[in-house]
C-alpha cells in the first residue's frame, strides 16, 4: 500500500499521489476572505468568491486590470502593497496566489497557524486546501478534484458541463425553483450549439415549446416526451392571423400554470415579432423573461468570415429587412443607405434583391461594392456566394440568406 500523501511534485501535478480530500461547500456570504497576489490566478478566483458573497481583501502591489476595476467599483478592497503578517487575521479563507513561492509559503504558514484554510496556488502538494474544478448548470454546482491533477479535473469537469448542457447527463428538474410564465428565447442562427446557456437551461425546463421554422430542429429533438411542442408554422388560421394564434397559445398555456418557451430563430427582437409577443404576455399579466439570441444578421456574416465592422475600414453597420421592395411601402431609407459607406446587412431580401441593389446604387453606392450571400448560415448546409452589388439581382440566392454588402464583404477571411 502506498502512503496516502503526495510524494513529488512535477509541473504542478502530484506524482504517485493518492490524496484524499474532503469536498465541502463554503458559504462565504459576508465573510472576509484574503487574496494575496493580483495576477491571473487571483483574477480567475475573485469573481467566484464575489459570486459566493465573500468580502474580498486583495493585498498586492500590482493587480490585473480586471481586479483593479473590481477595486475601483468598490466590489473588493485592494491594499496596494506587499503582504504582511496579520493581513489574514479576520479572514475565514485565504488564497495565496503571488508568483513568489516564499511569500505564498509565508501566507500559508500563517494561515495554518491560525487554523484558517488556505489555498496555495503555486504548490498543490504544500497547499492545505484545493480549489476544485467547477461548473454550474441550472442551479446545480459540480466540483471535481483528481488527486491534485488540475488538468484532469478540468477535463472531467468539461465533460460533465457538456453532458449537463446537452442533456446527456440528466439533472432532474428542481422542485423548488420551477420557472413560470413565458420565456421568449432567441435560439440563435441555426446551429443548435449557438443558443445561449440561459436559453438552453429554460428550454430544458419547458412544459410547452412554441417553435419557429428557423429555430434549430435539434433543440426540439432533445426535449422530453411529455413536453408539448406547438409548431407555429402549422397553427390553423381561422378568423385570426398566425401571430394572434401564437400569442393566444402562449398565454393560454401559461395561464394554465405551464412554463412556456417561445423559441425563435436568431434574436426574437430582430424582425422576430418579439415585441408583439412580449406585449401579449404583459397584457395578460403573464410573467415573461426575454432571452436574447445570436442574430443571423451578425452571426451569418461571421460564419462566412465577414466581420460586420472592422477597425480602420468600416465604423457602422445597418440591418434592414428586404421583405418590402424599395418604394412608398418600405420604411427603409434606401437612398440614405446607398449614400453611406457602412456595412449593409439584409434579411428576408432574397426576393427583392434586384430592386434593392438598384436603389442602393441610385443612392450612391458603387456598383462594384462587394457582396456576400450567406445561405443557411452556421448549419451544415451553409453556402456562400459572392458578387458585385450591380450583379446581386442575377446572382443565385435562396431562402434563408443573409446578404452582406460593403467593403467588409470583399475582405472575407477564409475559414
Ligand atoms: N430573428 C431572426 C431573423 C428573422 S427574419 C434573427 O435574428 O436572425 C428571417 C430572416 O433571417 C431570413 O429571411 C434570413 O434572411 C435570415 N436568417 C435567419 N436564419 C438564417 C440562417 N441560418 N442563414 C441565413 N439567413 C438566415
Amino acid at each position: 500500500m502506498k502512503p496516502a500523501y503526495a510524494c513529488r511534485v512535477l509541473l504542478g501535478v502530484l506524482e504517485e499521489a493518492h490524496v484524499s480530500v474532503y469536498e465541502i461547500g463554503l458559504r462565504l456570504q459576508g465573510k472576509p476572505v484574503l487574496v494575496v497576489g493580483g495576477g491571473s490566478i487571483a483574477g480567475r478566483r475573485v469573481p467566484r468568491l464575489l459570486a459566493a458573497g465573500a468580502r474580498v481583501l486583495l493585498v498586492a502591489p500590482e493587480a490585473t486590470t480586471t481586479l483593479s476595476d473590481y477595486a475601483a467599483a468598490g466590489e473588493i478592497q485592494w491594499e496596494r502593497r506587499e503582504w504582511r503578517s496579520g493581513d489574514g487575521d479576520d479572514a475565514w479563507f485565504v488564497l495565496a496566489a503571488t508568483d513568489v513561492p516564499e511569500v505564498n509559503a509565508a501566507v500559508a504558514a500563517e494561515a495554518e497557524a491560525r487554523r484558517t484554510w488556505c489555498v496555495r496556488a503555486d504548490d498543490a502538494a504544500a497547499s492545505g486546501a484545493w480549489t476544485l474544478a467547477h461548473t454550474e448548470f441550472d442551479g446545480v454546482a459540480v466540483a471535481v478534484s483528481a488527486s491534485g491533477d488540475p488538468r484532469r479535473a478540468a477535463a472531467v469537469r468539461d465533460a460533465i458541463a457538456a453532458g449537463l448542457r446537452t442533456g446527456d447527463i440528466d439533472a432532474p428538474r428542481s422542485r423548488t425553483v420551477r420557472p413560470a410564465g413565458v420565456a421568449l428565447v432567441g435560439a440563435g442562427p441555426g446551429d443548435a450549439d449557438l443558443i445561449t446557456l440561459r436559453g438552453l437551461e429554460l428550454l430544458r425546463q419547458a412544459e410547452v415549446v412554441v417553435s419557429d421554422r428557423l429555430a434549430p430542429q435539434e433543440l426540439l429533438d432533445m426535449l422530453a416526451e411529455d413536453v408539448e411542442i406547438v409548431d407555429a408554422a402549422k397553427l390553423p388560421y381561422g378568423r385570426h392571423t398566425t401571430q394572434e394564434q401564437i400569442n393566444a397559445v402562449m398565454v393560454e398555456r401559461a395561464l394554465e400554470g405551464k412554463f412556456v418557451v417561445r423559441l425563435k430563430g436568431g434574436d426574437g427582437f430582430v424582425f422576430g415579432r418579439g415585441a408583439e409577443e412580449l406585449d401579449a404576455c404583459l397584457a395578460a399579466g403573464v410573467p415573461v423573461e426575454v432571452v436574447p439570441g445570436l442574430s443571423s444578421s451578425i452571426a451569418g456574416p461571421a460564419a462566412a468570415g465577414v466581420p460586420v465592422t472592422e477597425r480602420g475600414v468600416v465604423h457602422d453597420f445597418t440591418v434592414a429587412t428586404g421583405h418590402v421592395p424599395p418604394g412608398p411601402q418600405s420604411k427603409v431609407n434606401w437612398t440614405a443607405l446607398g449614400a453611406g459607406n457602412g456595412t449593409i446587412v439584409l434579411l428576408m431580401a432574397v426576393k427583392n434583391r434586384a430592386a434593392i441593389a438598384a436603389a442602393l446604387i441610385e443612392g450612391g453606392r458603387a456598383p462594384e461594392t462587394p457582396v456576400r450571400i450567406v445561405e443557411n448560415a452556421t448549419t451544415k448546409n451553409q453556402t456562400v456566394r459572392q458578387c458585385a452589388l450591380a450583379d446581386l439581382g442575377v446572382t443565385e440566392a435562396h431562402h434563408p440568406s443573409v446578404i452582406v454588402i460593403g467593403d467588409v464583404a470583399g475582405r472575407a477571411r477564409e475559414l
